[in-house]
């Protein structure tokens, strides 16, 4: 006998678990499917970011973080702004570029000078130029809120089997039926796939090929600092945010292309990388370059030729790989993916743009070209 769910999610990291939760509050009876523990992959591993504003998700992002911890009914540490700061003109330029472009978009961004960016980042030195204050955008906690959407979805009646992976899918009539795994078979109304880079290698045998690279990206943590008025703060290369302890938690470029599935020591970070970060963190933040650095990892990104997502229905299968800004953008996504499973079309913004079709006449060697190559090939 086969367990039947109107649902199932392949992936329990904020992109699954998110959607299986928006599914159960919708009455359907979901199930999430994870190859190893809730979120262990890059959604507990990221910067914890929530500022997409360049993504058709993103008013919908906006609009639900304020009530995520409410909604959800368990804390994910959600902050609002950010502040960007500048060590060289060039960057400089840059982000006052980027407050022009915010603004016009309605998302208010202030340029602030070297003053104002110490008063509201103390941490900030004598080399900081200024930057630009947006007054949209925040971040929260990625540990917390993985558990937050897991727990949330229990309360509902979803159920996660983690250590589970799904090592076939099975299909009737060009529709998907069951999913295999060492635990069983489960049958489905419809399948969410939301396996992070492993979704090119899942569907690759239903004929279905998902353009993806996969990238190792990585963080640095500092004992606490003095706890600033605005916990994330850009800059320098590099994206982060503070703790609520205090640590600085931060992550930047550049990532490592990798060849294959990110399994062992991959997932690991590099002295070279940290070193890197190490230095950077510093530089940005002078006033607490005495920190130590007491922990770092690293997490695995796929990407997409042109960066952005990949959100789509083909028949009762839902693919969703967020190509390195799933983390902030995971309650909209939600939103997205139980409109396309239940409606078949997303309710609330046009994401045409995020179809798996626009990759239709991709040339083969679409990563070489792009010079997407790992270390040793590059
Ligand atoms: C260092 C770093 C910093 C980042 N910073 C930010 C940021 O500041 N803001 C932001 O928005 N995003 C950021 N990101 C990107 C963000 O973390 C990801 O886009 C997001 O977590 C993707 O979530 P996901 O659920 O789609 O995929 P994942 O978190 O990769 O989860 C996929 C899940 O699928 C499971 N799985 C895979 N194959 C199978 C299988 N066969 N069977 C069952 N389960 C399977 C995996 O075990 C995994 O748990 C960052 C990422 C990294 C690594």
């Amino acid at each position: 006998m086969s367990e039947h769910y109107d649902v199932i999610v392949i992936g329990a990291g904020v992109t699954g678990l998110s959607s299986a939760w928006w599914l159960a509050r919708d009455g359907r009876s979901v199930l999430v499917l994870d190859k190893g523990v809730v979120g262990a992959e890059a959604s507990s591993r990221n910067g914890g970011g929530a500022s997409h504003y360049q993504s058709p998700l993103f008013a919908e992002e906006q609009r639900l973080w304020p009530m995520m911890d409410d909604l959800l009914g368990y804390p994910t540490e959600h902050q609002r702004e950010r502040v960007i700061i500048s060590v060289n003109q060039r960057e400089f330029d840059h982000y006052n570029y980027i407050a022009d472009m915010c603004t016009a978009m309605g998302w208010p961004a202030d340029k602030i000078d070297g003053d104002t960016a110490r008063a509201m980042v103390p941490i900030a030195g004598d080399n900081c130029l200024g930057g630009i204050h947006l007054r949209f955008g925040g971040h929260a906690n990625p540990q917390r809120t993985v558990q937050a959407y897991a727990w949330a979805l229990q309360d509902l009646g979803g159920r996660v089997i983690q250590h589970c992976p799904v090592i076939g899918i099975e299909t009737v009539g060009g529709q998907v039926s069951a999913v295999t795994t060492p635990r069983g078979r489960f049958t489905c109304g419809a399948l969410v796939v939301a396996a992070g880079p492993q979704i090119a290698g899942l569907l690759a045998p239903l004929g279905i090929e998902v353009p993806l690279m996969a990238g190792r990206a990585e963080m640095i943590v500092t004992e606490p600092a003095p706890l600033m008025r605005l916990g994330g703060v850009d800059g320098n290369g590099l994206y982060g945010r503070q703790t609520m302890r205090g640590n600085l938690a931060f992550g930047g470029g550049p990532h490592e292309w990798i060849d294959t599935q990110p399994e062992g020591p991959r997932a690991r970070p590099t002295t070279p990388l940290s070193r890197s970060l190490a230095r950077r963190v510093a530089e940005m933040f002078p006033r607490a370059a005495h920190l130590n650095v007491i922990r770092s990892w690293a997490g695995i990104v796929e990407s997409t030729p042109d960066g952005r997502p990949i959100l789509d229905r083909l028949d009762n299968l839902v693919i969703a790989t967020m190509s390195g800004v799933g983390f902030g953008l995971s309650p909209a996504t939600g939103h997205a993916v139980r409109d396309l499973v239940v409606d078949g079309t997303c309710s609330f913004t046009d994401i045409a743009k995020l179809s798996l079709a626009r990759f239709a006449g991709l040339a083969p060697d679409w990563r070489e070209t792009a010079g997407w190559l790992p270390l040793a090939a590059a």
